[in-house]
């Protein structure tokens, strides 16, 4: 986002839930659940990227269903500011969701199986204008035309079926379709994560593109930290279904907070093969969703951890403005950037 522009929020995220039953027995007996998303607080603001990052299993794919109410959040709620008014999403029958779904849209993460196999291309762009309703053919036809064209396809692909297509050309397909209905926002599920390094680079540079065409503001959710670094003007960290870290790109990636979001910038790969990378190995897998850890839920592979972080969950607090963190140790530990990540690498190089 530039930095003169006025931050108007677009979403705003209020202690969203998914939780996911635990049954056992014939009965079905609710016996746990698994917080795939606990209590997630944030603000996406107009225009902008923010980047959502963190290992498989952490929450943010879910968490992004659930924003979009793919999948119904347990509780909480998700404010969406538009055309002057505030619309809580979370609150939206079925009708209106079908309305209001045009504005919001989401790319796939894999453009192998988001695409129906039985479907042409023009089928598969025009099926969102076809669902809301309220489009003639024609407009329907100019509009996935002109779609078609903007991605970097050819019209005379439309009558064809993605077995047609290599990887990079269905993902700009998968983009066509979300953007069909000109929407506001837009969650971008680790949408290059399945394609060759030379097509992710045609891909993000396709997505900055549109979202300066249109106004767009994405949520972009990756592993890939350096994906995240090159697109995002804020990053949020999540960890087990919370956000444990949250700052403006370079703020976060130059002076983390939070030790997980040290060991992940610590994993980012170096591009030459002579230095060593000083990367954190975090002991163990991700915990499990179903079995939180007590306190903070990653102290069983933080090297900082102390009592407290055993017995008490750490808040997200405001450090510095738009900079927020939940750890117990914040002011007495000085973790690495990428700068100073940089300067040991290339001590041991
Ligand atoms: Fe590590 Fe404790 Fe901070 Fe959690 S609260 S990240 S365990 S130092």
């Amino acid at each position: 986002m530039p930095e003169n522009m006025e931050r108007t929020p677009l979403l705003e995220i209020e202690g969203l839930k998914k939780y996911y039953p635990i049954e056992a027995g014939i009965s079905k007996k609710k016996i746990g659940e698994v917080k795939a998303v606990d209590n997630v607080n944030l603000t996406i603001y107009k225009n902008e990227v923010l980047g959502v990052v963190g290992e498989s299993g952490c929450g943010k794919t879910t968490l992004g269903r659930t924003v979009l109410r793919i999948i119904e959040p347990t509780d909480g709620k998700v404010k969406f500011h538009f055309d002057g008014k505030e619309i809580d999403f979370t609150a939206l029958d079925k009708k209106e969701l079908r309305q209001m779904r045009r504005h919001l849209q989401m790319i796939f993460q894999n453009p192998y199986t988001s695409l129906n196999p039985r479907m042409t291309i023009f089928d598969i762009v025009a099926e969102p204008m076809r669902l809301g309703g309220g489009f003639t053919e024609d407009e329907i036809s100019e509009r996935v035309k002109t779609l078609i064209n903007k991605v970097g396809l050819e019209v005379k692909h439309l009558n064809r079926y993605p077995h047609a297509f290599s990887g990079g050309q269905r993902q700009r397909i998968g983009i066509a379709r979300a953007l069909v209905m000109d929407p506001q926002f837009v969650v971008a599920d680790e949408a290059v994560s399945a394609l060759d390094v030379s097509i992710q680079a045609q891909i993000l540079n396709l997505l900055k593109e549109l979202k300066d065409e249109n106004n767009l503001t994405y949520m972009f959710i990756a592993h890939n930290l350096s994906v995240v670094e090159h697109v995002s003007d804020r990053v949020c960290v999540m960890y087990l279904g919370r956000v444990v870290e949250m700052a403006e790109t370079e703020e976060l990636f130059y002076h983390p907070k939070h030790p997980y979001t040290e060991a992940l910038l610590s994993a980012i790969p170096v591009a030459d093969p002579t230095v060593e990378n000083n990367r954190i190995m975090l002991p163990g897998e991700v915990g499990n969703a179903a079995n939180l850890p007590s306190g903070c839920c990653f102290h069983p592979r933080c090297k900082y951890a102390c009592d407290e972080c055993k017995e008490k969950i750490p808040e997200l607090r405001e450090l510095t403005p738009g900079h927020f963190a939940a750890c117990h140790r914040i002011e007495d530990l000085k973790l690495d950037g990428i700068g100073e990540l940089k300067v040991k690498n290339a001590a041991h190089s």
